[in-house]
Order: structure tokens, then sequence, then C-alpha cells
């Protein structure tokens, strides 16, 4: 079986067949022109997804179009009702396509689509039930329950991202307060990394990054590394909410595992060590529940192609 997998960001689109091993095929990518209306962008991914259907000479071997999109969708009729992202509104993307090409199309939200991806080909491949968060701007969440991807009523559900930890903690993008997001996105721990920076000018993070507006998500890594104090502290608070959103996410869920993804998942050993340590500890039941390992995704940016893809292999 191959579907082709699409993967539609803010800067680029991106997409490629996929077959039901995972195998991934040559890629096609075109660039999201910002302020293009979205109707004719999609005019033009669906014309260039038949030229490579085309090239590769896959007309009869193709199952279906998997997308996946940022923003809010209504996955029953293929529609994406609103991107900030993308600035889209009420695009009726699923049946553009149907005017070009004669293949069942689906989308599914970004984060789903990653999810999906890395249960059945990457992180989570030998396992039935994996939660999946992405730890970036905001915090994108996936659930997988017994190989099956769970997206709610119009697939609106699985914002794992905005459950709230903190009663009237910090401000979140959704409009709440204290959600898990507003603690434990790239976002959150560069705000709390910058905080600590202004309080104690003698820290080694000013040495690792001397300009603060530059501070990314690696500086608490490396100065913690190095022994800083200041830098330590920043990145034990940061491993004690997130290791608690993960600990409620357990709770509801016991997933096989948990994969994180993006940029904060790439420091390795220095987070995946106390954060396993932080929830075996926490672990509900103590030896009776079974463990939840957290766990790196592997798949990287192909992981949102291969499972939008994989919308046709469940
Ligand atoms: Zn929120």
């Amino acid at each position: 079986m191959i579907a082709i997998g699409i993967d539609i960001g803010g800067t680029s689109i991106k997409g490629a067949a996929v077959d039901s091993n995972g195998r991934v095929y040559e890629k096609f990518s075109l660039p999201f022109i910002k302020g293009e209306p979205g109707e004719i962008t999609i005019r033009k991914l669906a014309e260039t997804v038949k030229e490579y259907i085309g090239a590769q000479k896959l007309d009869n071997k193709i199952v279906g179009i998997g997308i996946g999109c940022p923003g809010t969708l209504d996955v029953e009729k293929g529609i994406v009702n609103y991107s900030n992202n993308l600035c889209w509104n009420e695009l009726h993307v699923a049946d553009i396509f149907k005017e070009i090409l004669p293949y069942p199309v689906r989308l599914t939200n970004d984060a789903n689509a990653a999810s999906l991806g890395e249960a059945k080909f990457g992180a989570g491949k030998s396992y039935e039930t994996i939660i999946m968060l992405t730890l970036g701007t905001g915090v994108g969440g996936g659930i997988i329950i017994n190989g099956k991807l769970f997206e709610g009523n119009q697939g609106k559900g699985g914002e794992l991202g905005h459950t709230v930890l903190v009663v009237d903690g910090e401000p979140c993008t959704c409009g709440r307060k204290g959600c898990f997001e507003a603690y434990s996105s790239a976002t959150a721990l560069i705000r709390e990394t910058k905080k600590a920076m202004l309080a104690n000018k003698r820290s080694l993070m000013w040495k690792v990054s001397p300009e603060i507006e530059l501070v990314g998500g690696r500086v608490v890594f490396e100065a913690a590394a190095q022994g800083d104090k200041s830098a330590q502290k920043v990145l034990d608070t940061y491993i004690k909410y997130l290791g608690e959103g993960i600990l409620n996410y357990c709770n509801i869920f016991r997933p096989n595992v948990i994969v994180l993804s993006g940029g904060i998942a790439n420091a390795g050993d220095a987070l995946f060590d106390p954060l396993n340590q932080y929830i075996k500890e926490r672990n509900y039941g103590y030896q009776s529940t079974p463990e939840v390992k957290v766990v790196p995704a592997e798949l990287g940016y192909d992981s949102g192609k291969i499972g939008a893809a994989a919308l046709f292999f469940e």
C-alpha cells in the first residue's frame, strides 16, 4: 500500500509517497507563500501532487492523500476552519483536492500526524498505546490508543498542551492560565532562562549566550553541564513541571511509552535521565502499575509526512 503524506507548515509544504512499511519515496516540496489565498495554495499543491504521482508512476498504487496541517480543522469534512500560522479561514482542502485528483483525502492536525508517524514507524513502533508531546514554541499533543489515532469530536481533541497544571499560573496563548504548555514548551524554558540570567549576572548562562535576546532552549543545558547552579535550578524546575504533566497523562492513558519531539528533546540524557527518574519515583500504584518510559522521537522532520500517509494504514 502506498499513500501520499503531506506536511503543511508556515514556511514550506513538504510531501512524499510513503508505503505501509514506512518507506519514504522521493520527496517534493513547495514554498508556502505568505498572503497568497489558501485556495490558490491548495490548487498548486494538488497540481504538484498530480505531477509527482505521474513522474513516480504511482497512478494505480495510491490509496489516498493524507495531509497534516496546523490549526483548527474539521477532519470529517476536510476543512481547515482556522489557522493562525497559515492565515487560512474555512478552507475546503479536501474538496479542492478532489477536483484535481481521484484519491480520498484525509486531513489531520500536524501534531497528530507527527504522532501517528512516530507511533507506527518511529519511537513507538513496538507499542500499542503512545502519547507524543512536541515541545516547541507551543506544545503539540498526540494520542494513539491501540494503534489508532484518537482525535476526538471533529478531530479537535488531543490538546494535551492546554491542560492546566497551575491554577491562575502563567498566561497561555489559548487564553487560559497555567497550561502545561506555559511551563513545558521551549518558549517557557527560554522565558525562565532569561529570568534567571537577569537575577544572576555572574551565571555561566551569560558565557553560553552573551546576548539575552538570542537565548535558546539549550543555554540551561550547557550551563548546567558546566556546574552552574542558577541554570541547574531552572532545569530542575522545568523537569518538575514537564514531569508532573507527563504523570497526569500516564494516569489517564497508562501508555506503553511517551515520545518527546521538538528542539528540547534533542538535549539527550541531560533531559531524559532526570525526567525518567522523576516519573519513576512518582509512578501511581508503586510496583503494581507498569512504569512509563519517556523516549526521544526518531523520525525527525519526516514524522509529519509519514504520519499523514499512515492515516491510510491504520
Ligand atoms: Zn493553554
